[in-house]
């Protein structure tokens, strides 16, 4: 490789200003997942601009870009997800999202701009790359089965040696970053529980069976799963996060025994094994607790992502990249966060590495969380992914 790590570094901070824009214009007009078509066009049509990529839409409404080097060597996938979410914005920037009810509040236009400036760059530095890149713009990141599935079956992987992907992250201040080999991001699974009594007056339960009381027992006894039936070494969370039955706010019926009653809730796990034997702990007890009662219930669970799990070869490569263009003390472990993130769908394909990139800026009051409708990104971090992106680039295809 001739291009040196300060000419990467010069080359990310030039593309800062068509970065800012791109990401703007996505920020405001953001589309939902499975329905980025605007989205999609724009990173189609700009792609196509900078020649010297095989442009193709795998999927509806995702775009990948392939960049043949001059030299032979490995197959590397770079990840950007494209999405928006169902929020309404309540920032007060001049680029606010013009679509009412729908914000980039997980900061996916910024993936999207950083992974266009990177596409960029290195169709200019074909001369230099061994091997291929490939540049995925994914839909569809934050709603199961997610897009990343679908990509997958469209084939991008095939052929594609290793993988990775970054996240901006607004709590972590601009200029750090974060990345560990292991796990990442948990494998999920959401489930949905009906109880089925028999309704009746309130001023006569024995005339019922009563779907709210022995709800309201699943629900405690499914908190014993975590607490007593699982090897404390595990990292497990099952929340309960959805209650419905009875009279709707507002309704006079106080007088009322539902005849039914339904739960739905979350299952995350790093350990997918362990994952897949938690719906049949749970299913024990909800038959249980409902034969006891004379009840029945229906019970459904749908598994989601997989974890994200770094290969550890990569990452240290990554890790060692990011070391020696920011510095050891820019450079932070990443802790597991809970989050799912189908990322991990291309890990089930290649091994690979995804990282932490710091947006936040306490001084500009840009502390709030993802997914909050005043979440905000410092846009310094953009040139600092793409600075990110293409060291781990060389590093990994040298
Ligand atoms: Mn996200």
């Amino acid at each position: 490789m001739t291009t040196t790590f300060e000419q990467l570094s010069c080359l990310a901070d030039h593309m800062k200003e068509d970065m800012v824009q791109w990401r703007r214009y996505l920020h405001e007009n953001p589309e939902l997942s499975f329905q980025e078509e605007k989205t999609s066009q724009f990173v189609f049509d700009t792609l196509q601009s900078f020649g010297g990529l095989e442009v193709t839409r795998p999927t509806k409404t995702s775009v990948m870009a392939r960049l043949i080097g001059s030299r032979p060597g490995k197959t590397l996938a770079l990840r950007a997800d494209m999405d928006a979410l169902p929020l309404q914005e309540e920032t007060s920037y001049e680029f606010a999202s013009k679509n009412p009810g729908i914000m980039h509040a997980c900061g996916h236009d910024g993936h999207t701009a950083m992974l266009l400036a990177c596409a960029k760059i290195l169709s200019g530095l074909k001369n230099q790359i061994k091997g291929e890149i490939r540049f995925l713009f994914q839909h569809a990141e934050e709603v199961p089965p997610g897009g990343a599935i679908e990509m997958v079956e469209a084939g991008v992987m095939d052929g594609v040696d290793m993988v990775i992907g970054l996240h901006l992250i607004s709590t972590m201040e601009v200029g750090t970053l974060a990345i560990n080999s292991g796990p990442l991001h948990p494998a999920l699974g959401n489930f949905d529980i009906k109880i089925l009594g028999k309704g009746g007056h309130g001023a006569s339960p024995h005339e019922t069976i009563d779907s709210l009381t022995i709800a309201a027992q699943v629900v405690t006894n499914l908190q014993q799963i975590v607490s007593r039936n699982i090897d404390p070494f595990e990292t497990v969370a099952l929340s309960i996060t959805k209650i419905h039955g009875g009279a709707v706010e507002g309704d006079m019926a106080y007088n009322v025994i539902p005849d039914a009653l339904e739960l739905g809730g979350t299952v995350r796990c790093f350990n997918e094994e362990l994952l897949h034997s938690i719906p049949a702990l749970m299913e024990r007890i909800i038959k249980g607790i409902t034969d006891a009662h004379g009840a029945n219930y229906q019970f459904s669970y749908k598994q989601g992502y997989h974890p994200v799990v770094n290969d550890q070869q990569i990452a240290s490569l990554v890790e060692e990249a990011l070391i020696e263009a920011f510095g050891a003390e820019a450079v932070h472990k990443a802790k597991p966060i809970m989050p799912g993130e189908d990322f991990s769908e291309y890990l089930q394909k290649a091994p690979g590495a995804y990282f932490y990139i710091g947006a936040g800026n306490e001084t500009k009051g840009i502390t709030y969380p993802h997914h909050h409708p005043r979440f905000a990104i410092d846009e310094e971090a953009l040139p600092i992914g793409v600075q990110a992106f293409l060291h781990a680039v060389f590093k990994l295809l040298d």
